[in-house]
């Protein structure tokens, strides 16, 4: 893999880390607290910290020393996109969510539509799994750290109206309040996704930065990486449509009152040091 490493990240993932989203302050309405930014740095002193802000800020962008696939890799990573585009269409959109690796492979054997994953993209996918992400600049925690890992459909709920799916428990619960607290404009736009769906996500974004892995990251965990995979979710206001998932959520109505309620303790602050771009609608529940 064309890579190169860039250890001056890290280590340096402390500033977001102590940023968390803790239930029991929901008990009682927090004051309204400034935006959360990670500690304020002076960026001229520190040519290194300087470049992990360009990169957060500057997500969606090439920018130097970002690791690209090779050609023979991309041709991979394209044919596996295909694939998993098919599969979800096979299976439906909403059961995508929930499709474990296993039940991927098998479903792509019975249905010649999908069609069989060749060796290089399993292969592929493999190494994009057990890659450590930080070798492409992505600083996050990995909950997921099997390739196979299910979701227990036992452990999860429907939510009507959204084709999304929670985690019974705290994420359900946390859901509930933002709705009370916040009214009906708020709503689920992404909350369980499986492994596959995941890669789906992440290939498709490093598909379309033509296989920079670092720009994909920027914008999406890599697959085993997502908080999604195991209680975070996303909130929208009804009819921003696209802008949810921009910078641009934070003039909405539903944002400002998720700030006076106090669920803005976010897993991607503005200018935090995991490589990540500045996520204010990725409600953070799982510590
Ligand atoms: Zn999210």
């Amino acid at each position: 893999m064309k890579m190169e490493r860039r250890q001056f990240l890290k280590g340096m993932a402390l500033g977001a880390a102590g940023i968390g989203f803790v239930s029991d302050a929901l008990a009682s309405p927090p004051e309204v607290a400034p935006l959360p930014m990670a500690p304020a740095v002076n960026t001229t002193s520190d040519p290194e910290l300087e470049l992990a802000l360009l990169r957060t800020r500057h997500f969606n962008e090439h920018l130097p020393g970002d690791a690209y696939l090779d050609p023979t890799q991309f041709r991979i990573l394209e044919s596996t996109v295909r694939r998993l585009e098919r599969l979800q269409q096979v299976v439906g959109y909403g059961n995508f969510y929930l499709l474990d690796f296993d039940e991927a492979l098998k479903v792509a054997a019975e249905k010649p539509r999908v069609g069989l994953f060749t060796r290089a993209e399993l292969d592929f996918m493999e190494m994009i799994f057990h890659e450590t992400a930080t070798t492409y600049g992505f600083m996050g925690k990995k909950p997921l750290k099997n390739l196979t890992e299910r979701t227990p459909r036992q452990e999860i709920v429907k939510v009507p109206f959204t084709g999304n799916f929670l985690f019974k428990g705290q994420a359900v619960e946390v859901y509930r309040r933002i709705r009370r607290d916040v009214g009906d404009q708020a709503v689920l736009t992404s909350g369980v996704r499986s492994v596959p769906k995941q890669f789906l996500l992440f290939l498709t974004k490093a598909y379309e930065a033509s296989g920079n892995l670092s720009l994909a990251s920027r914008s999406l965990a890599p697959p085993g990486y997502s908080f999604h995979g195991v209680g975070d979710f996303d909130v929208g206001q009804v009819g921003f449509g696209e802008a949810n998932f921009t910078a641009r959520f934070v003039e909405s109505d539903v944002f400002r009152r998720l700030r006076e309620c106090g669920y803005v303790q976010m897993r991607y602050p503005q200018d935090n040091l995991l490589g990540v771009r500045f996520e204010p609608w990725h409600i953070k529940v799982v510590a």
